[in-house]
């Protein structure tokens, strides 16, 4: 914290002058370094609370025979509400690791391929009686250095919003593929599409295209910003295209040098 952080710009003019503008941002740092602690802090000290309600809640609901019929549905908007703010402060937890610094502390092989399986199993759940067509097509031996934990964070960000903001019956379908300018993973839905005035905002914090919707669907309006964090964690960059009323396409892009090989994979296993 005691560090001072400058900021150097160089202009150089066509006679060959060149004009060096250092200023002192230190100031500027600090108060957002102050802004995520306070975030981080809040956010822990929330969830013992959430916690307490949340455990006077469960017994209350399992034994529903017990309990005021007047009071049943109440009960039950509360425990949905006790969730739905549980994830908020997880989402919220999460950011502020991530944000805390811009790149891996540690790194270690991680196989995609069955990573992706198990999200879309998960996917599958939460699209429910939507019925959903989800379809994986994962090289199997593509394995990247990062943090497991992370990545599939922003993976599971990115399949879960397709099958939210994608109509029943809709398709999502996952790639994971490798080529010459390195690894991609890519989830692409026949969903409600954005409209491309909103494509640059989407990955700030509670950004939301219509909060309405956004908040009916469970999200908490951080998980395209965990994906960003995420993927500048491992060198990688997000990209996003869209058409309203056709579908979303989300890539994320991974340099060739953030790859493992499969025999690093075993060595670590
Ligand atoms: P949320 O929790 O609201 O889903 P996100 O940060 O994950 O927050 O996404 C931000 C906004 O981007 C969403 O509220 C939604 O409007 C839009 N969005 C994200 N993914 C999609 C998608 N696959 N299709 C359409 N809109 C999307």
């Amino acid at each position: 914290n005691d560090r001072l952080h400058l900021q150097l710009q160089i202009t150089r003019y066509g006679n060959g002058e060149q004009l060096m503008l250092v200023r002192d941002v230190t100031h500027v740092r600090q108060l957002e370094q102050m802004r995520k602690d306070f975030v981080a802090n809040v956010s822990h000290e929330l969830r013992t609370p959430l916690t307490v309600i949340a455990g006077y809640l469960e017994p209350l609901l399992d034994n529903a025979d017990e309990v005021n019929p007047r009071w049943r549905r109440p009960l039950q908007q509360m425990q949905q509400q006790a969730e739905r703010m549980k994830h908020l402060l997880d989402d919220l937890l999460l950011l502020a690791r991530l944000e805390a610094s811009d790149s891996l502390q540690a790194s270690q092989p991680v196989a995609v391929a069955p990573l992706l399986q198990a999200i879309v199993k998960d996917a599958q759940a939460l699209s429910g009686t939507n019925d959903h067509r989800i379809l994986l097509d994962a090289e199997p031996h593509l394995v990247l250095k990062g943090n497991e934990a992370e990545l599939s964070s922003a993976f599971s960000n990115l399949v879960f919003n397709a099958v939210k903001y994608t109509p029943a019956g809709g398709e999502i379908r996952i790639r994971w593929w490798g080529d010459r300018d390195g690894a991609h993973l890519s989830v692409q839905d026949t969903g409600i599409g954005i409209e491309s005035r909103h494509l640059t905002r989407l990955t700030e914090r509670f950004y939301r295209v219509d909060a309405s919707r956004s908040a009916s669907t469970g999200g908490t309006g951080l998980g395209l910003a965990i994906v960003k964090h995420a993927l500048i964690h491992h060198n990688g960059r997000l990209e996003i295209a869209s058409e309203p009323g056709k579908g979303s396409l989300f890539t994320c892009h991974f340099p060739p040098s953030q790859l493992a090989t499969r025999q690093a994979l075993g060595n670590a296993s």
